[in-house]
């Protein structure tokens, strides 16, 4: 049935007739491919309304127009599904892992991901991307008959895109490629780079939105200057708000088209006949080595002036301090935690703890922070 939805695929894409599967069997789709279903899934689960209120890099409530994880992953879809089909790859695959990619993320971003790690050191550690993954394979609880929401194994390759060794040789077939250094399908090698152009792009938008970075500084930046300086040629008197999206719009269509030129060139020169081709072949989905570089540059830019801004340095503590104390506040007394969870802090004190603390978003954590530690507050 659904093989029909993929008869323009390149021979090394992935397909959803020939997936290695669901951990449970299930009838095949009706009126979708397999990777459609598990994209429908992932849209309706819980923790995917939750990305609206988790923080990028700006915390929910600092700004209305600021990405939250809700929109960076919708942004990510839209770019990878462009390269997916320039590359006659699956665009529903790619679609699904780029909707659930951060799933497993914790509020506050990657400040409240370190503080967790911290916390959840001496019982194994706290991973998001893992998190991701735990989050669809056992905590969403939608279906009669298994935990989780079943999604095939080729999306889930795609979700685990780091995964510390330790925990690889836990997790079977999906952890086999971190061992043997193998890559997962072109579909999950967009989506990650997807991410990539879709947050660095989004973050000067963000930076310059904020204040917290200024135009003057971001022309230093190569790949910034080369495309403000064709908009400033183009357009000499555009006020600065439409520069800055000029700018960024150019900046993404650079990196797309560069990305789609450089996989076909690897692709050509790699031969791949299937999928497993893929997985066996180095890297295919790669930006030019020009491209690369400025790319790196940019992420370094970002990272010395808006993720250690000062100003978002303070929140980053704030948030760390939260996550800290509402871990050791349930470590302490399991009590405190709502039913479901605590039952399940009974049999895993120390991840149950940490599966209700990532799941919260960036609102619900500070509320919770209040009720368990105002003085005043019940
Ligand atoms: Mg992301």
């Amino acid at each position: 049935m659904s093989a029909e939805f993929e008869t323009h695929l390149a021979p090394y894409a992935a397909r959803s007739a020939a997936t290695r599967g669901r951990a449970r069997a299930e009838p095949p789709a009706v009126a979708r491919s397999e990777f459609q279903r598990d994209r429908d899934r992932i849209i309706h689960s819980t923790a995917f309304r939750r990305l609206e209120y988790k923080t990028q890099v700006f915390v929910n409530h600092e700004g209305d127009l600021f990405r939250t994880r809700l929109t960076h992953s919708l942004e990510v879809a839209q770019i990878g599904r462009s390269i997916a089909r320039n590359l006659r790859v699956n665009e529903d695959l790619v679609e699904a892992i780029a909707l659930a990619h951060d799933l497993g993320h914790t509020p506050f971003g990657h400040a409240g991901q370190d503080a967790l790690h911290e916390c959840m050191k001496p019982y194994g550690g706290f991973e998001h991307n893992l998190q991701s993954l735990r989050v669809v394979d056992e905590l969403e609880e939608r279906y009669g008959g298994f935990d989780g929401l079943n999604l095939c194994f080729e999306t889930r390759e795609g979700i685990l895109k780091h995964c510390s060794l330790e925990n690889a040789r836990r997790l079977g077939a999906l952890g086999e490629r971190f061992i043997r250094r193998r890559q997962p399908s072109l579909e999950a090698q967009i989506a990650n780079l997807a991410d990539e152009i879709a947050y660095n792009n989004h973050d000067i938008d963000d930076g310059l939105r904020s204040g917290l970075l200024l135009l003057s500084q971001l022309e230093e930046v190569p790949i910034f200057a080369r495309h403000v300086h064709e908009v400033r040629e183009r357009y000499p008197a555009l006020a600065e708000r439409r520069l800055i999206h000029e700018t960024v719009r150019r900046m993404i269509n650079t990196l797309i088209t560069d990305l789609i030129a450089e996989t076909r060139r690897r692709i050509a020169a790699a031969g791949p006949e299937s999928i497993d081709a893929v997985r066996a072949a180095p890297p295919l989905v790669a930006f030019s080595d020009a491209i690369r570089r400025e790319g790196d540059e940019l992420k370094l830019f970002l990272r010395d002036h808006l993720y250690r801004h000062y100003q978002v340095m303070r929140m980053t503590s704030k948030a760390r301090r939260i996550v800290r104390e509402l871990f050791d506040a349930f470590m302490d007394d399991p009590r405190l935690l709502p039913t479901d969870h605590r039952l399940r802090a009974e049999r895993d004190r120390p991840r149950a703890i940490a599966d209700y603390v990532a799941g919260m978003t960036d609102r619900y954590a500070i509320k919770e922070h209040r009720r368990l530690f105002a003085v005043g507050e019940i």
